[in-house]
């Protein structure tokens, strides 16, 4: 009957609960020995600029590899990783393995583009980015302008006046930075204006139903306010041609997305970009 169903359903809602919590209690305790055994992967996106036609840049996307568990997503171990502050030395090995390899394809000729690390709030509380960032700048030899850091409207927002100290003494470096998921935060645009950023970056959200109108609005806006504030403007998660079309037809000329390319291992990278140049000679 009803009743003794309902209470079925409540143990397997506490079952589901129970494997979850379990799931994260593991990750979270294998975090540490993940990073010193050396399990994480970088993955790059390239970004694609569709008036020259060329990849314009690329973003690095963390995977790890977990033993038991397989590959886990950013989405599900970030957010512990931040948690438990173990986010900061993970930060710290992406930003050496991403200037090595950016120097590398440079010195080999692959490419020379601008490649950018997603960052946590509690990177900039720990007040150590600096100093982070200035180690694999210099272990590398890459160039500051090479690498851009992509922050969001929270850490724009937890201290404003901290976090604008902290980027511009990025800036006057030449370290890029730009806004992710631009729109989604809780910024004020008050702040905006005031923040050191060279690049703003619409939302997939917005994109993934950019056929709707209202969509359509907030997308014309961002751009607008991007090219008020004289700040460059990439669109994530793009997938179709319609969605290019639309973005093109409203001044945004960098895109991300599975229609150019998902993120990648460098093997993999290096494939795609000899595709890429081969399609252009075709053409
Ligand atoms: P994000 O920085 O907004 O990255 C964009 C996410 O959208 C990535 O998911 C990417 O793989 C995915 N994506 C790109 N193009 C498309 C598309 O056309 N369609 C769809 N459906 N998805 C697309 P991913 O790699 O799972 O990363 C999720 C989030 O995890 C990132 O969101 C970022 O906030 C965080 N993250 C990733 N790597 C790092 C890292 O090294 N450090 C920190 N602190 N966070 C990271
Ligand atoms: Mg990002
Ligand atoms: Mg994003
Ligand atoms: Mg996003």
């Amino acid at each position: 009957n009803a009743k003794s169903s309902g209470k079925n359903n409540y143990r397997v809602f506490d079952e589901e609960m129970d494997r979850k919590l379990l799931r994260k209690l593991e990750l979270e305790m294998d975090l540490r020995k993940g990073l010193a055994e050396k399990q994480f992967i970088v993955d790059y996106q390239p970004k694609w600029d569709v008036e020259t036609d060329q990849i314009s840049g690329m973003e690095a996307l963390l995977r790890w590899n977990h033993p038991r568990l397989g590959l886990v997503s950013p989405g599900e171990f970030v957010p512990i990783a931040e948690e438990t502050g173990i986010i900061v030395p993970i930060t710290r090995w992406v930003l050496q393995v991403v200037c090595l390899q950016n120097k590398i394809w440079q010195d080999e000729g692959l490419l020379k583009v601008c490649v950018s690390i997603n960052m946590s709030i509690r990177v900039f509380e720990s007040g150590s980015l600096y100093e982070m960032v200035t180690e694999a700048l210099e272990v590398s030899g890459l160039k500051p302008e090479y690498l851009e850091l992509e922050i969001t409207e929270s850490i724009a927002m937890y201290d404003v006046e901290d976090t604008i100290e902290q980027l511009t003494a990025l800036r006057d470096l030449g370290v890029q930075v730009s806004m992710d998921d631009f729109g989604t935060g809780y910024s004020s645009l008050g702040s905006l204006d005031q923040m050191p950023i060279n690049t703003l970056k619409i939302d997939q959200m917005f994109i993934r139903d950019s056929n709707l109108p209202s969509k359509q609005a907030i997308i014309s806006t961002i751009i607008s306010i991007a090219k008020n504030l004289k700040l460059d403007v990439v669109a994530e998660g793009v997938e179709s041609p319609e969605q290019i079309e639309f973005l093109q037809s409203q001044g945004c000329r960098v895109m991300q997305g599975y229609y150019y390319g998902k993120p990648m291992n460098p093997e993999k990278l290096k494939e795609w970009i000899g595709e890429q140049k081969e399609v252009k000679l075709k053409t």
